[in-house]
């Protein structure tokens, strides 16, 4: 029902339309004839909202002006809106801040493995730079000795020479290894298959082994299952068993044995190098294949070790997507198995 009003602002129609809206509307709302036909809104003491539209009603007698308001109590709306202003600032705020944190986590999360081969880089330079001084100062301090004996024979100074000449030899071996790892890096290096009577290789890898166990008082048996012939690289497999049989024999003592043994098995061919040596103990299985990682360096320096052996190994495993792990040969000594998928 509109409200009608009466040109000296009173309402004429009380009862149509309800006390309380009447007791609202005539203590706390004045009618505003200039604004007509425009919708407003407006908040009364009482705390109410209402929003509406007045008109001028059309009369016969023109002194008797009347106005018509249309009203309409919006409490439940204006309520409605405040909420949703609320909840709209709430969830902005938060969607703020988790993006701030969700941002955080994953550029965190993708500078990691950034900053990792960072570190491992910085780390390897690190390394590669001490364990070339090492051998270079003995040679200087053996070298300048020399310089000391000027009538000296070569005879009477065998030893310093002898040093010099195995560590160079040390510095030689660490160099290519260095290198082959930095091709690695770098995916310079792409794999050169060929097909492959595998018995017959890995026979042929092993011979000379044999001569050098036999010299160190070890033996070496063999068990080939692998009677097929296959698509790798031999150039880079041989390296990786030659890598594992001279380990084998550096950390394995007079009266130990080394076996090699290969089978093919599931469309992978599996070959284990194992020795009866000294081990390596469970926690550093995951170490060694890190790069110039040693056990007990100290001792490890007398059999020309460089710590790269195995990195170089895992890699050439890798580059043939096979996989390489440390398993304990019982009673003691170590397997190392290669799995490499072939067709
Ligand atoms: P290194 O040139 O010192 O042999 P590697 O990378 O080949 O370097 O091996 C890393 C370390 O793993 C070695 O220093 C040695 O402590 C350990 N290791 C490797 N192979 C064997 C093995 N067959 N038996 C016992 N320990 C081994």
């Amino acid at each position: 029902v509109p409200i009608e009003w009466d040109s000296e602002g009173n309402i004429i129609n009380k009862e149509a339309i309800g006390t309380q809206l009447y007791d609202e509307l005539s203590t706390g709302f004045k009618l505003a004839t200039s604004k007509l036909e425009t919708v407003h809104s407006v908040t009364l003491d009482s705390g109410s909202s209402f929003r509406y539209v007045v008109y001028k009603a059309p009369s016969s007698n023109s002194s008797d002006v009347r106005y018509l308001q249309f009203i309409s109590r919006v409490d439940a709306e204006k309520q409605l809106a405040e909420n949703f202003g609320r909840i709209l600032i709430i969830c902005s705020i938060g969607s703020w801040i988790l993006s701030i944190f969700a941002s955080y986590y994953l550029s965190q999360k993708a500078m990691n493995p950034v900053l990792a081969s960072w570190r491992k880089q910085t780390e390897f330079v690190a390394n590669a730079s001490h364990e070339l001084r090492t051998p270079l100062t003995i040679i200087q301090n053996k070298l300048e000795l020399l310089l000391t004996k000027p009538n000296d024979r070569i005879i009477d100074q065998m030893e310093p020479i002898a040093l010099s000449l195995s560590e160079i030899r040390h510095l030689s071996k660490m160099t290519s290894d260095l290198l082959l790892l930095s091709r690695a890096d770098s995916n310079a290096t792409v794999l050169t298959e060929e097909m492959v009577d595998l018995n017959r290789f890995v026979t042929e890898v092993i011979a000379p082994y044999k001569e050098i166990a036999e010299s160190k008082e070890m033996t070496i048996w063999t068990q080939l299952d692998s009677n097929r012939v296959s698509k790798i690289d031999p150039v880079r497999i041989q390296q990786l068993l030659v890598i594992l049989l001279d380990n084998s024999l550096k950390y394995s003592q007079a009266g130990d044995s080394i076996g090699i043994r290969t089978e093919v098995k599931d469309n992978y061919w599996i070959v284990e190098v194992r020795d009866t040596g000294q081990g390596i103990p469970e926690e550093n299985r995951e170490k060694v294949f890190e790069r110039f990682y040693r056990e007990e360096k100290s001792r490890n320096r007398e059999t020309g070790g460089t710590g790269l052996g195995l990195a170089i190994a895992k890699w050439i495993v890798d580059l043939h997507k096979g996989k390489i792990e440390i398993l304990n040969n019982l009673p003691k000594g170590t397997i190392f198995r290669v799995k490499i998928p072939i067709k």
